[in-house]
């Protein structure tokens, strides 16, 4: 068994910056990740658009050529691609982590669906986009109800439940309404919410303003059956309404059991907050380390790509200087 300075879980955009790292210190460093690379990214939406710049996206010093200032998702396949291909990064794709056991001496040994490794540090860099958030509420696991939207074609002429009014939802309702199907949104508090990219929010404020877009506010869907959906609206009335595809568009969160069973303490008053020192992103394990969105817990909002890039760049000088 060969021992690594640093395995690294997720080949995401912030596992990749870690490699990089990892690769100008000199160290001995791999990235196991479970689908493809970066495969929250491959996940995505196919016409999305980043609310970032695309300088903001980049890693490792690498420019991100893009003709528009803000890049879609295929374009952004098409750079972190390039960097890995660029760099030679070391990553096996298909290979998911299962295990990670401290040793009692040094380092750890890492459990995954295809080897054993032995690593002096672990970094997880496992994002939030694996586990969507359940409403728990019956006939939430009908086929027709989807927790991910990819494209529009399917729901052309059909009727459709959006539910949530953040980006993924309002990015999916505008779409499927502009290529024919008849959206309906149901959304929890009084308005649509203020993280929507600027350049949407009128866009989807007008169509439910001209009745285009249906949307109940300060609504909750109560139940989901084959031809039907139920919701509580404002006035505490419950109506029913003929339905074909429910898009429950309610966010995600990190895997904490993941998190957990590596020996991470999970502050569940605090956001699901998983413990780490802020400046060197170590956690209560030494040399077990976080980076990316999946450090901010249940707050997945609190990080994003251009903001946790940084985590890289702490880590390995954390590792280095403790060397
Ligand atoms: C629709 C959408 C739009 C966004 N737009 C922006 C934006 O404009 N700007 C911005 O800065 N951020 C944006 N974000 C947030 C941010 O881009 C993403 O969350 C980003 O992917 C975070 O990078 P990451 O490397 O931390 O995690 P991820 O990209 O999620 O990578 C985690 C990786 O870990 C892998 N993994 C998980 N568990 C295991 C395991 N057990 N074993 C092996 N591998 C595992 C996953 O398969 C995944 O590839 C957006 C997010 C979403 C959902």
């Amino acid at each position: 068994m060969k021992d690594l300075d640093i395995l690294i879980i997720g080949a995401g955009p912030i596992g990749l910056a870690c490699a990089i790292e990892a690769q100008k210190a000199g160290l001995n460093y791999l990235i196991v990740e479970k689908g493809a690379l970066v495969n929250s990214l491959f996940n995505y939406p196919l016409f999305m658009t980043f609310f970032s710049t695309a300088d903001r996206l980049e890693i490792g010093n690498i420019p991100f050529m893009c003709l528009a200032p803000k890049p879609g998702r295929q374009e952004a396949l098409e750079y972190y691609r390039s960097v890995a291909n660029n760099k030679k990064l070391n990553i096996n794709l298909y290979e998911k982590v299962e295990k990670v056991k401290k040793q009692l001496d040094e380092g750890f040994i890492v459990l995954t669906s295809k080897a054993e490794y032995k690593a002096k540090n672990v970094i997880v860099a496992t994002g939030f986009y694996d586990i969507p958030i359940y409403m728990d509420i019956p006939g939430e696991t009908l086929p027709k109800v989807r927790h991910y939207y990819k494209e529009p074609h399917e729901y052309v002429m059909q009727k459709i439940l959006v539910v949530g009014a953040n980006n993924s939802a309002v990015d999916a309702a505008l779409e499927i309404w502009r290529k024919g199907g008849d959206v309906t949104m149901v959304i929890r508090g009084d308005k649509i919410g203020d993280r929507v990219k600027y350049w949407v929010k009128p866009d989807i404020e007008n169509r439910i303003k001209e009745g285009s877009i249906k949307a109940y506010f300060n609504s909750e869907l109560l139940e989901i059956t084959d031809k039907e959906v139920k919701i509580k609206t404002a006035g505490k009335e419950t109506i029913v309404l003929e339905n074909d595809f429910v898009l429950a568009l309610t966010g995600f969160r990190p895997n904490f059991e993941m998190l957990q069973n590596f020996g991470v303490e999970i502050n569940q008053q605090e956001q699901c907050f998983p413990a780490h020192n802020l400046e060197t992103m170590e956690t209560n394990i030494p040399g077990l380390f976080l980076a990316g969105v999946v450090c901010g817990g249940l707050n997945t909002h609190k990080w994003f790509i251009e903001n946790s890039r940084v985590h890289a760049v702490k880590i390995v000088e954390y590792i280095l200087r403790k060397n």
